[in-house]
């Protein structure tokens, strides 16, 4: 018999860059900031101190940040603010995470803070509430769209404001250049979302979003908690908070907010439910020691949190990045779930950026970690056709940037058309986009060669 000498492979050792995740910004850096020199820990992790000292207008960024900007650069943000559709909001924890040695790259800088020169123009076919929420919307703040799920919207306030939200049609003040649709926003209001889930025995699967929980007080979490759990076709609730990325401490020091969220949590766990957090981080810079603190600590209490970004131009469309955000995420115990590619929202055409690069990216990122903790790439069809696979295209026009999807499942029969920012474009393609006439027909082209009658055609 002949053996089979079999020499092992060794595997050479991981270099430096597969250990970057663990690497999390610890000790008092806020002191930093001029403006929190003399906070103390306490004081920094003390939610109530976060919410008031929030920025809200370039004057008391520049009384925050003082000499670490250059006056052109406070000259930009003084116009970003004037045009922006979003009210602004921003906490200290982002704001002393923010890198002002850099502010034009600074990743965190980009999602909150509006420059004037980075600024571009929308895309001709964008609308507000592109995803077209509110045609779905049986009651005020709920959206029934799929069948057996729904969004309920309780709130138009967040801890923060992100300048690329979707919900900009309704979430924060009115600003200069918009003016918001009234959600649901009291406790008797929602008795007319409860009443509408609880007449619908379809719906399993309840999203609580806004506006944000974390701005929910603890005894409106609990009420919601229970008036949806007690509904007996009700299986599953997510509460939807960016809370986590932009104030951890929260969770820390809020105990009656933890405490109430744990307690719907627990109680639905006893009646053999899922209630589980969805948060909201975009950067691995947004993930501190305190992050880390926060996370393990609704970890221990038995609390699920999945995350879902966005693809946002410079904040984290490059492969390392995405990389090195969902490997930071996976080891704070919290699950990458979905990467959104950036809806068309008006005002922010700088942060949007290409279906190619969602597809190139979710290519570098699998295989990076754990399946279960590798993100779904996403586009949510602008019109109404719901969340589609990036690759799902039925057909992709790149050099003109149109791309078309299909939502059996959702509107059967119907096409979906999401465009690429133009300013990515070739020249002759962004020339083309600047006659309307040729626009359409480009448009009817890619929806004629994915097979389909323009049903709903964008947003
Ligand atoms: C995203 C979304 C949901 C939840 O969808 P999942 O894919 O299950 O996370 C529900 N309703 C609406 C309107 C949504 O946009
Ligand atoms: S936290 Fe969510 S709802 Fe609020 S502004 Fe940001 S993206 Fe919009």
């Amino acid at each position: 018999m002949e053996t089979i000498a079999r020499e092992h492979t060794i595997k050479p050792p991981a270099g430096p860059d597969a250990f970057v995740h663990r690497e999390l910004r610890d000790g008092e850096f806020w002191r930093a900031i001029p403006k929190y020199r003399d906070v103390d820990e306490a004081t920094f992790l003390d939610h109530i101190w976060q919410g008031q000292n929030s920025i809200k207008s370039p004057e008391d960024l520049l009384d925050t940040v003082k000499e670490l900007v250059d006056p052109s650069f406070f000259e930009d943000v003084r116009e970003g603010f004037r045009r922006a559709p979003m009210a602004v909001r921003v906490s200290p924890y982002m704001i002393a995470s923010i890198d002002w040695s850099q502010p034009y790259r600074d990743p965190i800088r980009t999602q909150f803070i509006p420059v004037a020169s980075k600024l571009r123009a929308d895309h001709p076919r964008l609308t507000l509430d592109s995803l077209h929420e509110l045609e779905d919307s049986p009651v005020p703040g709920l959206t029934h769209r799929y069948v057996d799920k729904a969004l309920f919207l309780p709130l138009n306030v967040c801890p923060v404001y992100c300048r690329f939200c979707t919900r900009s049609y309704a979430i924060g003040g009115d600003t200069d250049v918009v003016e918001k649709v009234s959600l649901a926003k009291t406790p008797k209001q929602w008795q007319d979302a409860f009443a509408y889930i609880a007449s619908r025995p379809e719906l399993e699967d309840i999203v609580i979003s806004g506006g944000d929980t974390y701005q929910l007080a603890p005894k409106n979490i609990t009420l919601i908690g229970d008036a949806l759990l007690a509904i007996p076709h009700v299986r599953r609730l997510r509460f939807a908070t960016k809370g986590p990325a932009v104030m951890p401490m929260k969770i820390l020091t809020d105990h009656a907010w933890t405490d109430a969220l744990v307690g719907v949590v627990d109680a639905g766990r006893k009646l053999g439910k899922e209630v589980v957090v969805h948060t909201h981080f975009n950067s691995p810079s947004e993930i501190t020691a305190i992050t880390q603190r926060a996370m393990a600590l609704l970890f221990e209490r038995g609390v699920t949190v999945r995350n879902q970004s966005v693809l946002i131009r410079g904040v984290n469309d490059d492969a390392d990045t995405m990389r090195l955000l969902v490997k930071r995420l996976s080891y704070i115990n919290v699950h990458p779930y979905y990467v959104y590619m950036h809806d068309l929202v008006k005002g922010v055409e700088d942060l949007r950026t290409t279906v190619q690069t969602s597809v190139d990216i979710e290519k570098a990122v699998r295989g990076s970690t754990a399946g279960f903790n590798t993100p779904m790439f996403i586009c949510d069809a602008p019109g109404g056709g719901g969340k589609r696979d990036v690759h799902s295209f039925d057909h992709y026009d790149r050099e003109n940037g149109i791309v078309i999807y299909s939502a059996p499942s959702v509107k059967p029969g119907a096409h979906f058309v999401y465009f690429d920012p133009i300013d990515l474009l070739v020249p002759a393609a962004q020339a083309r986009w600047q006659n309307p006439s040729i626009a359409e027909e480009m448009i009817a082209e890619a929806v004629a060669k994915a097979g389909g009658m323009p049903t709903y055609v964008s947003a």
